[in-house]
């Protein structure tokens, strides 16, 4: 780059700087969020246990709730079954589409809710991930209502995040950040199989 682009770059990145300086000090709430991360594109799950890494990474109390996943061996129950400032649990029972069935899968999911709920009155407890949660909704195993309930009386410095596509809007509206991941391709569409350490 010349000089004169240097200039006009390092003039752009004052200007810059001075518009994030005065988010950061407008930002000055201290409360838990809620996160919802939707959409039809791969990276919800990861991005939450992401987030979920790095909180237990500064030594919090968290949850990680799995709706709809089951009994399966992933690679993150494997990775996180060595942490004793993480909870974890998952569904009874197996992916909704194998199992087809409605009544079970219904006592399933409240029964997993009726586990979660202690979570949601626990101080101690920093974040909540509650994994694929929208599905329960979309397919009437658990009413949305309850779920809005517990966000509005939780803890003020618990941080919850929500994933899973087709976020109902009253989630969406009441959520401190929304993220919708758009599926721009998949290898999956490509023929190419799902592999374990990146799909599960
Ligand atoms: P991940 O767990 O990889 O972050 P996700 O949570 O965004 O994915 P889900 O809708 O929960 O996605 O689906 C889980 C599985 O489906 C993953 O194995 C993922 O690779 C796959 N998947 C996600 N999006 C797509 C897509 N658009 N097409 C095909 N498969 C997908
Ligand atoms: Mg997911």
């Amino acid at each position: 780059m010349n000089t004169e682009k240097i200039q006009r770059h390092n003039e752009r990145m004052k200007t810059q700087k001075k518009i994030v300086d005065t988010y950061i000090d407008n930002a000055d709430i201290e409360r838990g969020v809620l996160i919802v991360i939707t959409g039809n594109g791969k990276g919800k799950t990861t991005s939450a246990l992401g987030t979920l890494l790095r909180s237990l990474g500064h030594g919090h109390q968290c949850a990680l709730i799995q709706f709809i996943k089951g009994q399966w061996d992933c690679g993150e129950t494997r990775f996180f079954a060595q942490t004793d400032t993480l909870t974890r649990l998952s569904m009874n029972t197996d992916f909704t589409w194998n199992s087809q069935n409605f009544t079970k899968d219904k006592m399933a999911a409240k029964a997993i809710w009726q586990q979660t709920l202690p979570f949601f009155s626990d101080e101690q407890c920093r974040l909540i991930v509650l994994d694929e949660i929208t599905y329960m909704f979309k397919y009437h195993y658990l009413k949305l209502d309850e779920l809005l309930n517990a966000l509005k009386n939780r803890p003020i410095q618990q941080n919850i995040i929500i994933t899973g596509r087709a976020a109902p809007k009253e989630l969406l509206e009441c959520a401190d950040t929304v993220s919708e991941i758009k599926a721009v391709k998949h290898a999956f569409n490509q023929g190419i199989k799902a592999q374990k350490g990146i799909e599960w």
